[in-house]
């Protein structure tokens, strides 16, 4: 068997890996190695497939002109920023978490979230703004996000493997991570498996960043329940959880929601692996979280959750499980023209559309009993609360009354034809279930104590339950790749 050792070993070739590379060649480490298991042209895991926007502290409009600072003035002007504070962010990881997220990690995520976003523009990042609806000519972001990185995911792994590169960070493509060497006090190395053969890469720093367990089927039906191998899932078919496997199996601490995972409605027709990208490459076109425009119905014509209850933001994440939860898996978003002007189009097309002028010829086009989904209608339309004025910038309180399920916020009549309706199920973007760090991301033994040289950053840490606030994967990628690749020497 061949050895080999080096300075540092990253596991993993998505954003956390690389954010981890990078903080630990720019701290001094002599020999970086990232191994990815993927082929070259299908690195970078899960990013590939998002616009990766960043939930992060910050203090208003001013703190954020400086990642934009290309952006003409007239434009930044129309920009409504305001602040989001450590005090906004904690609450929104207790309140989706429902209070279960480690106190002390959830503390360094936020604390450490402002310099974490400005190092990565400060090593050459470059970002642009995230997506917003216009309302009298302001724009309007989803509270907390409003940057992304310029190309979405793929251009932000493009710069990453650039910036790398340039440090002269080496990346090994078909390297998968069979072995990690070592026990449950210290890890020693780990044994690589490529096209030509296997060998033992040492260090005294092993990072791991090798995503979830979300793309093994097998794992999904063992730890996420009934029909959870079923699911389709939204990134990279190269997580298969064999390297948290491995940790586990060396004495790592699991953490997290094991029967928990990220989970999203989305194009009922989107392939089995990897759902396909916008054209412009910037995050993915069968995303559907649009539903606060309009009312969702299960293949029996019914309603069955609150698609008002907040911002997509605070719900997209959970909704997919309700999707889930329906007969066969599927479910269909409805919207009149009122809803439909707020669509974005980039992922709401006219031809993915099945679209009638009355309620009645809508439901027989989808395949519902006609007689219930007007039903449905009429009674949510006679539920609304039309006293209270529609607004898409913030929860407007516009809600049914007397209805079960209730629609807290953006209660529309469903009444201005053609109507649209969109066929979606629940695609799964990472699980939950994973490796305890502590504050320094070292990775914790079943006793406590950390295992020497061990770290972990990205989704592979086990950190969220239930749900999980929108753009919090990118930050604690980030937070904790940097902390890793900084502590690691
Ligand atoms: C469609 C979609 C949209 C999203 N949008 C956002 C967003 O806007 N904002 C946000 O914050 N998050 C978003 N996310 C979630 C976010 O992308 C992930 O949380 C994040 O990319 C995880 O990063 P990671 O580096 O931990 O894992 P990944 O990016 O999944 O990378 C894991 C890497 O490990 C490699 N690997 C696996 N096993 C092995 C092995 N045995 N040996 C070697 N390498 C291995 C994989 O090939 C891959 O390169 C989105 C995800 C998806 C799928």
């Amino acid at each position: 068997m061949n050895t080999e050792k080096v300075g540092v070993i990253v596991v993993g070739g998505g954003s956390a890996a690389f954010e981890a590379a990078v903080s630990a060649r720019q701290n001094g480490a002599e020999k970086v190695v990232m191994l990815e298991k993927a082929p070259e042209p299908e690195f970078g895991g899960n990013a590939r497939f998002s616009h990766t926007g960043f939930r992060f502290v910050h203090s208003g409009a001013a703190e954020v002109r400086e990642f934009l600072p290309d952006l003409d003035e007239s434009t930044f002007r129309l920009m409504h920023i305001p602040p989001y504070t450590k005090v906004d962010f904690m609450a929104d990881l207790k309140r989706v978490t429902q209070n279960r997220i480690n106190q002390e990690l959830a503390e360094t995520l936020v604390n450490e979230s402002n310099e974490a976003v400005h190092w990565m523009r400060d090593v050459g990042i470059k970002w642009e703004p995230a997506n917003f609806v216009v309302v009298d000519g302001r724009h309007y972001f989803e509270p907390g996000i409003v940057i992304h990185t310029v190309g979405g995911g793929q251009g932000q792994l493009f710069q990453w493997r650039e910036i790398a590169t340039r440090m002269g960070i080496e990346i090994r493509y078909e390297s998968r991570v069979h072995a990690l060497l070592g026990n449950d006090r210290r890890i020693e190395g780990v044994g690589v498996s490529n096209p030509t053969g296997e060998y033992d890469l040492l260090a005294d720093a092993v990072i791991l960043c090798s995503g979830g367990f979300q793309a093994n089927t097998e794992m999904r039906a063992r730890y996420l329940g009934p029909n959870a191998d079923l699911m389709k899932v939204r990134g990279s078919k190269h997580n298969t959880g064999e390297v948290l496997h491995l940790a586990l199996a060396l004495g790592a601490k699991s953490s997290g929601h094991w029967q928990g995972a990220h989970a999203t409605p989305i194009d009922a027709k989107a392939p089995d692996f990897e759902s396909p990208l916008r054209s412009d490459g910037r995050g993915n076109s069968a995303n559907r979280y649009s539903y606060q425009y309009g009312i969702t119905v299960n293949s029996l014509g019914q309603r069955f959750f609150d698609e008002g209850e907040a911002h997509h933001s605070y719900t997209y994440a959970k909704t997919g499980w309700a999707v889930l939860g329906q007969p066969g898996g599927v479910a269909y978003q409805i919207f009149d023209q009122k809803g439909i002007r707020l669509l974005r189009k980039d992922r709401y097309s006219a031809e993915d559309a099945i679209e009638a002028s009355s309620i009645a010829e809508l439901a027989r086009k989808v395949g519902i009993e006609p007689a219930v989904l007007a039903h449905t209608v009429d009674e949510f339309n006679r539920a609304v609360r039309e006293t209270v004025n529609f607004d898409p910038t913030k929860p407007d309180g516009k809600c049914t009354a007397d209805l079960n399920p209730r629609k807290s916020n953006w209660a529309n009549r469903i009444d201005e034809p053609p109507f649209r309706a969109y066929a979606v199920t629940g695609g799964i973007t990472f699980t939950f279930g994973g490796l305890e760090v502590n504050r320094s991301a070292q990775v914790i033994n079943t006793s406590g104590h950390p295992i020497r040289g061990l770290y972990a950053s990205g989704d592979i840490l086990g950190l969220f339950y239930h749900n999980y606030p929108s753009c919090t994967g990118q930050t604690r990628n980030v937070v904790f790749g940097r902390l890793a690749g900084k502590n690691c020497l």
